[in-house]
């Protein structure tokens, strides 16, 4: 038996006191949505850990000694694909070594391979800096997707924790006549939105903007992942005098430069959309996400009605 002043001694060093092994399913999410949707169908069975912040760009993330340890635990990897995370999770995936999440095993889980991936290049060329040499890997900002997902992720639980296997079926279940009211929801607000031209940042919003109906006009980087040049928004700033957008949208995680100047000089309102959910808390739900993101696109259309 340990002596209770050893214990106290261990929580004060903060060494971990080892209890009996729970059954939890640890899943190792590369960015915050997987993990807010990790948490939906695994209820109750799943520990998620999310990578990145939604205040990081998951394209350039450091494969840093805490990220690589989390990955020696993990049972489960869930990432977006489509070289999103090129540039960090090879690197965590030989460093951890982990074996039961190495590509082509269960435990390694792409959304992309499970939904229709956007703006695939006819050719491949990454030399002029394109961060989307794929194919647009920015998948979860369709609505949609979550539905596909949430039914392989419960395959995918099921597959590593067998034991709990119908439990996860029957959450994705739930999750998926639940998911299915709120598009319902979200789409019959789409509506006023549909054709709502916009100029965005980064190809963050392709998704978004496909699902729901918009109209990208311009990008303020030239190409994915290369920065805004003062070339580049001056040819921008001539066609939008021809037509103009009602919003620039951004991530949190952009750099507000281009658009702030942007918006200085059009006078369009720059909208910061959310992107993706917070690591926890009430801005932690999927259902939040969306809710606030069409809500902050629809304060836009307002001023649409009102110019007719
Ligand atoms: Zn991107």
């Amino acid at each position: 038996m340990i002596a209770k002043w050893v214990l106290i001694a261990m929580a004060l060093l903060g060494i971990a006191i080892s209890f009996p092994a729970s059954a939890e399913v640890r899943v190792f999410a590369c960015e915050p949505e997987w993990a807010a949707l990790a948490r939906e169908v695994g209820r109750g069975h799943v520990k998620a850990f999310a990578a990145t912040s939604k205040r990081q760009d998951p394209h350039h993330i450091r494969a840093k000694p805490s990220l690589i340890a989390a990955m020696r635990r993990a049972d489960l990897l869930f990432c977006s694909g489509a070289g999103l995370e090129v540039g960090w999770l090879p690197i965590l995936l030989r460093q951890s070594a982990k074996a039961n999440v190495q590509p082509g095993k269960p435990g390694h889980f792409l959304a992309a391979d499970y939904v229709k991936v956007l703006e695939i290049p006819a050719v491949i060329d990454r030399s002029l800096g394109d961060v989307h040499p794929e194919g647009n890997p920015h998948v979860h900002l369709d609505a949609r997707n979550m539905i596909p997902l949430a039914l392989e992720l419960s395959r995918r639980l099921a597959a590593v924790d067998p034991p709990n296997g119908q439990a996860y079926a029957e959450q994705a279940d739930a999750f998926v006549d639940n998911w299915s009211e709120h598009l319902t929801g979200w789409q019959g607000r789409a509506l006023k939105l549909n054709g709502l031209p916009v100029i965005v940042h980064h190809k963050s919003w392709a998704y978004l903007i496909d699902w729901l109906g918009l109209t990208q006009l311009a990008t303020l980087e030239p190409r994915p992942g290369i920065q805004p040049t003062p070339g580049h928004l001056s040819r921008l700033l001539r066609s939008s005098r021809l037509r103009p957008a009602k919003a620039i949208l951004r991530t949190p995680y952009d750099p507000p430069e281009a658009s702030d100047w942007f918006s200085s000089k059009t006078s369009i309102p720059v909208l910061k959309l959310r992107y993706t959910v917070e690591k926890t808390g009430s801005k932690g739900s999927l259902k939040a996400l969306f809710d606030n993101m069409i809500a902050q696109l629809e304060t836009v259309t307002t001023v649409v009605d009102g110019d007719k």
